[in-house]
């Protein structure tokens, strides 16, 4: 299920142009913890969900060693639309994209948790630069669309597939925000 705004038509910046489908944040409206990507891919475009590629498969993977099915976390992306040749979404998009829907999305779910997955999402949602060496794993108190959350930042999972000395910390920051969210077998 989606929750807050949706708009399936969305013609909001130049994302829409190149684009298959929308792709929404899915999972419980009353869900603890939301996981925020980046931007869909391939996989994501065509299927209308996030994270159902091989990055997916990395995410969906972790949470089942943690004892959490993907059906009860909220999952959603920085922009609902695929950007072209899987480019870094603009700034412009970014901003225009999380107004209208991702902080629409967490007020409405209202999350004890933020996971931020990767350093575009980790940036935007700490609204700084940053060195992921230094911040991955760490946990920050933000307040994103006038929620009080605590904001764990984690290593694309996208970033293990090429990269697999970051799966060991990239798993542990998933346990650890899963706990946080009262959701993680100890
Ligand atoms: N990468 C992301 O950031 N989000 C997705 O939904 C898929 C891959």
């Amino acid at each position: 299920m989606t929750c807050g705004n949706v708009d399936l038509a969305c013609t909001k910046c130049r994302l829409s142009d190149k684009r298959t489908r929308v792709v929404p944040g899915v999972g419980p409206c009353d869900s603890r913890i939301i996981f925020v990507g980046e931007a869909p891919g391939k996989d994501e475009d065509l299927k209308g969900e996030p994270f159902v590629g091989r990055a997916g498969k990395i995410l969906d993977e972790c949470l089942m060693e943690a004892g959490v099915d993907r059906s009860q976390v909220y999952i959603s992306n920085l922009v609902k639309c695929r950007p072209p040749k899987n480019r870094k979404p603009r700034k412009s998009e970014i901003v225009t994209c999380t107004s209208l829907y991702l902080n629409s999305e967490i007020k409405k779910v209202s999350p004890l948790v933020i996971c931020a997955l990767g350093q575009t999402a980790s940036e935007t949602l700490l609204r700084t630069e940053l060195n992921m060496e230094e911040f991955v794993g760490k946990e920050f108190p933000q307040t994103i669309a006038a929620r009080n959350v605590r904001l764990f930042v984690a290593y694309h999972p996208a970033a293990c597939l090429y990269q697999r000395r970051n799966l060991p910390k990239f798993k542990e920051t998933i346990k650890a925000s899963l706990k946080a969210a009262g959701l993680a077998r100890t």
